[in-house]
């Protein structure tokens, strides 16, 4: 998506290690003009599927997936929390997600009353790496008997290899900019 990519070019920057950041517009200040625009795209390349749940993880997704919403007929949009500690009390699912950013595991959980057989889930993220984020909401989706029609990513680290894996497995994985290489010290970006 040329806007996208656009504006990770203008106010992106690219960290050491990796990590690119764009806290201007997409998970501290939110440009909500640009993510409506992402819902549209989103809306246009999972037209096919009969999606009746998005399904994101707190905290950037949620912005995203809640104006992308709107695109999908008002879909409800529920968030993964990262919780403390898991409850065993059989009212929610849960897993536990490594995380990209912070290099330590948490556990999220899900209620199970937002989430069930017969849902039809696309499922929503703001950054792709490895795929240890995605890996927890679909195993939860599998938890629930949930059929997740598709994995809509903002933004796709494709030097990294979770996306790779998630097309193997067969899953219908649109990036709205994908990224092949950047370099922390030119801050060079190049897109696929
Ligand atoms: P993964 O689980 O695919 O390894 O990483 C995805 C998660 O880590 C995303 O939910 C996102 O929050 C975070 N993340 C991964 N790479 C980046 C990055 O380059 N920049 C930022 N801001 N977040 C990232």
């Amino acid at each position: 998506m040329k806007e996208l990519e656009d504006r990770i070019r203008k106010d992106g920057i690219v960290k050491a290690g990796g990590v690119l950041k764009v806290d201007a517009f997409l998970n501290h200040q939110c440009d909500t003009q640009l993510f409506d625009h992402m819902g549209a795209e989103w809306a246009r390349l999972f037209a096919d599927a009969p999606i009746n749940k998005i399904l994101t993880i707190e905290a950037s997704g949620i912005g995203l997936a809640c104006m992308a919403s709107r695109h999908f007929g008002n879909a409800p949009v529920v968030f993964a929390k990262k919780a403390q500690s898991i409850n065993l009390d059989g009212e929610q699912y849960s897993t536990t997600i490594y995380s990209f950013t912070k290099q330590r595991e948490f556990p999220v959980i899900v209620g199970r009353r937002f989430l069930s057989e017969g849902d039809h889930v696309l499922i929503l993220d703001d950054f792709l790496a490895n795929g240890c984020a995605l890996e927890g909401l679909i195993s939860i989706c599998e938890s629930a008997g949930a059929t997740v029609e598709g994995i809509g990513i903002a933004i796709e680290k494709g030097f990294q290899s979770g996306g790779d894996k998630l097309r193997q497995r067969g899953y219908h994985l649109e990036s709205l900019a994908r990224i092949v290489s950047m370099d922390d010290e030119t801050g060079q970006i190049e897109f696929a």
